[in-house]
């Protein structure tokens, strides 16, 4: 159920698993044994998580940016902002990479290879970035979040 999250947090920059299905001792354990955090609404998990000695993040939000805030309180993470250098693919979590726009002009449309020049790729899927209309409209997310952050 936070898949959402997942996304904005690999644009964020942030290396994030997530899974839409997956049975609780197999997500325990992927934690475990890739170091990770594991972000959830469900809090019996995040009571095995303590007796594990899982590191684990509490979602209490059913709010996006809430939740957002949440995560970067809890583990002081600072200011929320989105370096496209930082950005990883919210398909499938890879770090993108700049890639020169003749290499992909025909894969992108006509206006967006008229108005942007850098561009990124992720080399796992093959998806396309670039600082288009949906990274701005996250501006004024990121905003709001942030201006929350200050206020605490
Ligand atoms: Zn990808």
């Amino acid at each position: 159920m936070l898949g959402n999250i997942a996304r904005k947090l690999r644009l964020f920059g942030f290396d994030c698993k997530y899974f839409a299905t997956i049975k609780d001792e197999q997500l325990l354990s992927i934690a475990k044994n890739e170091n990770r955090t594991l972000i959830t609404r469900d809090h019996t998990i995040t009571n095995v998580c303590k007796k594990q000695k899982i590191s684990a993040i509490d979602l209490f939000s059913t709010d996006e940016a809430d939740q957002v805030i949440e995560i970067y309180r809890k583990r002081n993470l600072g200011k929320c902002e989105i370096d496209m250098n930082n950005v990883r693919c919210t398909m499938c979590n890879n770090a993108i990479q700049p890639i020169e726009k003749e290499k992909i002009i025909n894969r992108i449309p006509v206006g967006v290879a008229q108005n942007m020049q850098q561009f990124w790729i992720c080399n796992s899927c093959d998806r396309i970035y670039w600082e288009g209309t949906h990274i701005r409209n996250l501006q004024k997310f990121i905003s709001e979040i942030n201006e929350k952050l200050r206020s605490y």
